[in-house]
Parts: structure tokens; C-alpha cells; sequence
């Protein structure tokens, strides 16, 4: 006779991944994200932040792993640390270090700038990522490549692209947006970026500041890119704020073209957007195509 091995409790699972008996007295709602469920469970002095979907949403748990762990293995800047994932009766979960988020993150701008470029600073073989993971809920591809024009067309704006026009696109944004993959190596004629490691999902909502005021980054859809990307993206809704430029820069210039490139990256961005929440993004990405092929004219 054969018995099914019962699904072990997040309880468990964290019990065998730390070697701490964990039995959590309280739990609490934790606000901020736009995709998880996400609750502190607090027990025998132990906290741990736990993040929860339906159980399909397990890969996208264990690319957040990976993403955390290459992050965290840099050295860098504090990522939450992972301490497993799995799926039971409610569905999938992912549990990590409890990091209280406390603190102005525009006091710590400065330091997150710095330790921004030291990440970015090193290099790295290939463009792409071992694995294959998400940015926000869509898949990302991420096949290694040895040049970054062909692994931004193909894997990157083509891509959403495909989407977008599958997603129901307005034919003149599909259109342009190919005429804009035909004459991408032109925005790159003096530069030439090396593969840096990307947070990939860079905006305001992402990062935090510890109790200590040291900079706390979450949530990623790393791969290895252009970190002009990365800059592209944290300016896309707000910016954060004026020290964090002068520090990253000051550590890391950027090429003279980047304000160009800035468009050309957001683009994947505002696609990927339009592929989620549809609405104003498609004119949006319209618009950014438009200014970057009269860039070329
Ligand atoms: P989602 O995947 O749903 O976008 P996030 O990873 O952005 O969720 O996390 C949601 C919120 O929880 C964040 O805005 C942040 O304030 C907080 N948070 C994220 N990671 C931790 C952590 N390890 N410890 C404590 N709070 C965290």
C-alpha cells in the first residue's frame, strides 16, 4: 500500500530551511505590493515576510528566488534573503527575511546610487540569464546572447511586441514599433554597453531603506543588460531623486546618449504595461516610437 506524502505547511518548510522551530502566533497584512499577497508572520521571536498567489504562480516565486540570491551574492546592496517557497492547500508561497522598511528612501538616495553602480559595475560574460523569469506577471526571455542589439530586438521589445499585437495593439504602434527594430543598431553606433546585472524592475515601489537607513532592494527580474536600462527605468515614474543620480553618476557616467536610449528602454516597459493593464500605455509607447525614429531622420 502506498501513502501520498502530505504537503508540508509553510510552518515546516521554513522550520527545515532555517533549522529553527517556527510557529508563528500572529500574522499581519503588509501594504505596498501590487501583485502578491504579502503578510509578516511573527512567532518564538522569528519574523518572516511571506508573499502569497494561486499556485500556478510558483515559477514566478522561484524566478524571485533565483533573482534575490544572484543579487544578494554580489554583495552589493541588501536584498531580503530567501528562505524557501513552495505550494499547499492555499496555494503557492514564498518566504523571505523580514526586513522592517523604515526611513525616508530619499535620505538614503545617495548611498542606493552608489551601491547601484557598484553592482552595475561588474562585468559579466554574457548578456541574458541563465533562466528564463517574469517582469511583473508577464514571462521574460532571457537566452544568454554575446550581443546586446540582437538580445534587445529578439528578446525584449520584439517580444512584447508580439504580445501587444496579440493583446489587440493598435496596428500603426505594432507597425512602427517594427520599423523601429530594423534600425536599432543605429542607436548604438558610439556606445557599446558590457553585460552588467540588472535589478530589471526598477521603480520607486521596489526598493525601501532598513532600520539602519542602509537601501533594501526587492522584488527582481534581473538579467545581465545595459544598466543604462536600469537607470531608464527608475526615472520612468518620478525618478528617485536628484542625490541618487549625482552619486550613481559620480561612481558610473553615462554616455552622452543615454537621454536617446532612455526612450528605447522605457519602451519595453510601457509595452509590457500595455500587455498588462492595457489602457493609455499603447499610446504612450506610440509616442516614444515616434520620437525615436524622428531622432534618426
Ligand atoms: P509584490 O510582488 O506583490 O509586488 P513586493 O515584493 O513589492 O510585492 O512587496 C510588497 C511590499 O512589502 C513592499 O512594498 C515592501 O514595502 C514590503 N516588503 C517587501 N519585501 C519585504 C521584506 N523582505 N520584509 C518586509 N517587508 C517587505
Amino acid at each position: 500500500m502506498s501513502r501520498i506524502n502530505p504537503v508540508p505547511s509553510i510552518e515546516e518548510a521554513i522550520t527545515a530551511a532555517t533549522g529553527r522551530p517556527f510557529k508563528p502566533t500572529s500574522s499581519r497584512r503588509i501594504g505596498g505590493g501590487d501583485i502578491n499577497e504579502a503578510i509578516c508572520l511573527e512567532g518564538d521571536g522569528q519574523r518572516v515576510f511571506v508573499k502569497r498567489n494561486l499556485a500556478d504562480r510558483l515559477p514566478m516565486f522561484a524566478a524571485e528566488v533565483d533573482g534575490l540570491n544572484a543579487l544578494g551574492d554580489t554583495g552589493c546592496i541588501r536584498v531580503p534573503r530567501a528562505i524557501a517557497h513552495g505550494v499547499d492547500t492555499d496555494g503557492a508561497w514564498l518566504a523571505l527575511e523580514f526586513i522592517e522598511m523604515r526611513g525616508s528612501p530619499s535620505a538614503a538616495g545617495a548611498r542606493f546610487g552608489e551601491q547601484l553602480a557598484a553592482l552595475h559595475a561588474i562585468p559579466g560574460a554574457h548578456f541574458g540569464w541563465p533562466r528564463d523569469n517574469f517582469i511583473g506577471t508577464t514571462p521574460q526571455p532571457n537566452l544568454l546572447a554575446d550581443e546586446w542589439i540582437s538580445f534587445l530586438r529578439e528578446q525584449r521589445l520584439g517580444f512584447q511586441l508580439r504580445l501587444a499585437a496579440n493583446n489587440g495593439a493598435p496596428h500603426t504602434l505594432i507597425h512602427r514599433g517594427e520599423q523601429l527594430l530594423e534600425v536599432l543598431p543605429q542607436f548604438f553606433t558610439t556606445y557599446h554597453p558590457f553585460p552588467s546585472l540588472l535589478h530589471g524592475d526598477l521603480w520607486g515601489g521596489n526598493w525601501g531603506v532598513d532600520e539602519t537607513g542602509m537601501p533594501v532592494l526587492f522584488d527582481p527580474a534581473v538579467y545581465r543588460g545595459d544598466r543604462e536600462a536600469d537607470i531608464a527605468m527608475s526615472e520612468l515614474f518620478g525618478g528617485f531623486g536628484a542625490d541618487f543620480y549625482a552619486a550613481y553618476r559620480a561612481a558610473l557616467p553615462l554616455d552622452p546618449g543615454y537621454g536617446t536610449r532612455r526612450t528605447l528602454y522605457n519602451l519595453y516597459h510601457l509595452l509590457n504595461h500595455f500587455n498588462l493593464f492595457g489602457g493609455g500605455y499603447a499610446s504612450q509607447a506610440l509616442h516614444g516610437i515616434d520620437s525615436l525614429l524622428a531622432e534618426l531622420r
